[in-house]
């Protein structure tokens, strides 16, 4: 997706070779406009596929995801984040390693939000290790709903997370794929020289 592109070699700023932050636009602040163009680049890329529920992590998944939701007219639901839960009965849970805060979390989704005849559209702002993306995992196949595809904006390549799940055979559609960001340099998969 071009204009993503362009706007994280314009704004993004590599904080290493491996983290990529993109706070003027999707991590903090919140560009509605490229949000919305990154709602339809979704749309169009799974509009073969019939989606019946948007599941994200809060808090950066939520702004693509709604968009989707808006246009197609359906639920968002976000993974909450908790440090700590007690047991309960209504909930489906799942632990997430954060990359970037280097820690566990537990993720947690009432169970009156997903159910066996869902098919869902996983979306999330950044793929890396796939830690993410296999919580939610989880917490579908708890539910018994059909996972129909993952949705990210921005994929780091470099890291294992798409190869692990197109490797299970998982439909993943990544709007920008970072190749490296060696010293600074931000290479997309695909990119020339
Ligand atoms: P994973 O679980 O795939 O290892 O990492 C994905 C999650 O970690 C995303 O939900 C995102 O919040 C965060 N993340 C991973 N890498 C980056 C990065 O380079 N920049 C930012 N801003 N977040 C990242």
């Amino acid at each position: 997706m071009k204009l993503l592109k362009d706007r994280i070699i314009n704004d993004g700023n590599a904080l290493s070779e491996n983290v990529l932050k993109v706070d003027s636009f999707l991590n903090h602040q919140i560009d509605p406009v490229l949000m919305k163009a990154v709602g339809e680049a979704f749309i169009e890329r799974f509009k073969d596929t019939e989606i019946t529920k948007v599941l994200t992590l809060e808090s950066s998944g939520i702004a693509p995801s709604v968009m989707v939701g808006l246009k197609l007219d359906i639920p968002v639901v976000f993974g909450r984040k908790r440090q700590s839960l007690t047991l309960n009965d209504d909930l489906y849970t799942s632990q997430v390693f954060s990359y970037t805060k280097q820690e566990t979390n537990t993720i947690a989704v009432a169970r009156q939000f997903l159910s066996p005849e869902d098919k869902v559209l996983i979306i999330d702002d950044f793929l890396a290790n796939g830690e993410a993306a296999n919580a939610l995992m989880d917490v579908v196949n708890q539910s018994g709903a059909e996972i129909v595809g993952f949705g990210i904006v921005i994929e780091k390549a470099f890291q294992s997370g798409g190869k692990i799940l197109r490797d299970k055979g998982y439909r993943v559609e990544s709007l920008a794929k970072i190749e490296s960001m060696y010293e600074g340099n931000i290479k997309f998969v695909g990119d020339t020289e």
